[in-house]
């Protein structure tokens, strides 16, 4: 049997039909830039995330960066943001000339312990950047009250987590302005790139849209020196189909981690993703954590199962950012996760059988 990580199947299987039809609809419109589908898409996902406002742009690191802009974000703040994460959330941090403080997960859920973050607060801090990691919600209650306490704000990167949920409460709709992405293999995946910011503030969403075209607020004036990063029309009417499917896609997600924690569980050498509290995941990555991670890797590769690691190294010791001057060593659960994480194949439509035959092989290995 072969496991591809990941395969599109079963979403283009889903959306065929009405895609084709919204292509066509696209190119008899003649209206392909910021045209009715992006309005319609707009409110869509905002009415799906529960905010009074969603902008769409061009991709999850430009609505990250508008964002920073937006609460004015620059040189001499700093952003609290977690050490584990895909570098883009940094990136967006940077951009402004916004001072990085890495904050450390915990190790059972990947995501940024909110124990830690008072501890780096100081008078400079004006923003926690959370990220959503692998699909499971941060801790929010928790965040949102020492935001609150400290007179902060909060930036959810929910680029990994369409519709996961915190108490009951979907994620991109805790933080005072948030960013999403549909780049093809997120959960909301576009079929090229996309992005969007959702808010409740309408003033910031005025904002968002001036940031995306230009900085122009009024056709030829501009206010500020902006981007060009408009959510593209054909894929806004083609995301229109996608996101009326995402419940039912981050449901199989879901399932197929239940098959995975129940097949894998006992190993002793291998840990499975484990869920915080009143939160959920919508499993955009099934991580597992083992110190064997690359015999592990090479194992499955050979009976054909296909598996990726999130991430080999993390921000802080990328080139990228090598003149913050962190050594290996200054953020060491960070580092931990990143030498033992293997994501196992998960995508909607994977089967029970396909499950049973990549664990099958994990338990094999550990034999
Ligand atoms: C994918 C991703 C981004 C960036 O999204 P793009 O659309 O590729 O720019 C940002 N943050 C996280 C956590 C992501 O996974």
């Amino acid at each position: 049997m072969n496991v591809p990580y990941l395969s599109f199947d079963q979403e283009l299987a889903d959306t065929r039909a009405d895609s084709l039809k919204a292509v066509e609809a696209f190119l008899d419109s003649k209206y392909y830039i910021l045209g009715p589908k992006v309005r319609e898409f707009e409110a869509q996902f905002a009415a799906y995330c529960g905010t009074q406002h969603a902008v769409g742009v061009a991709s999850g690191l430009d609505a990250l960066h508008i964002a920073m802009n937006i609460l004015g974000l620059s040189d001499g703040d700093e952003v609290i943001v977690p050490s584990n994460t895909y570098i883009a959330s940094w990136m967006a941090a940077s951009y402004v000339g916004a001072t990085i403080v890495p904050v450390e997960p915990r190790m059972e859920t990947s995501n940024i312990d909110p124990e830690k973050i008072e501890a780096a607060i100081t008078p400079h801090t004006k923003a926690i950047l959370v990220v959503h990691l692998y699909g499971q919600s941060c801790e929010m209650e928790r965040i949102m009250a020492i935001a609150q306490k400290y007179n902060l704000f909060v930036l959810e990167d929910n680029a990994q987590a369409q519709g996961a949920r915190y108490d009951g409460k979907t994620t991109g709709s805790f933080g005072h302005i948030n960013g999403t992405s549909f780049y093809p293999s997120k959960n909301l995946g576009a079929v090229g790139d996309a992005g969007a910011i959702t808010t409740d503030n309408a003033t910031w969403a005025d904002d968002a849209k001036m940031w995306r075209n230009y900085g122009s607020h009024k056709r030829y004036y501009n206010r500020v020196i902006g981007l060009n990063s408009r959510l593209d029309e054909l894929q806004a009417a083609l995301l229109l189909p996608r996101l009326a499917k995402l419940d039912s896609w981050n449901a199989q997600r879901q399932k197929a981690a239940a098959w995975y924690n129940e097949r894998l569980a006992g190993i002793p050498d291998l840990r499975c993703p484990l869920v915080a509290d009143k939160a959920t995941s919508v499993y955009h990555i099934y991580a597992v954590h083992t110190p064997q991670r690359d015999a592990l890797q090479a194992f499955l590769s050979e009976r054909g199962v296909g598996s990726l690691i999130h991430y080999p190294l993390p921000p802080h010791l990328q080139d990228a950012y090598a003149d913050l001057g962190w050594e290996k060593g200054a953020f060491p659960i960070a580092e931990e996760l990143a030498a033992t994480e293997l994501s196992l194949p998960i995508f909607p439509g994977i089967s029970e059988a396909q499950v049973d035959y990549v664990a099958e092989q994990i338990r094999q290995f550990f034999h």
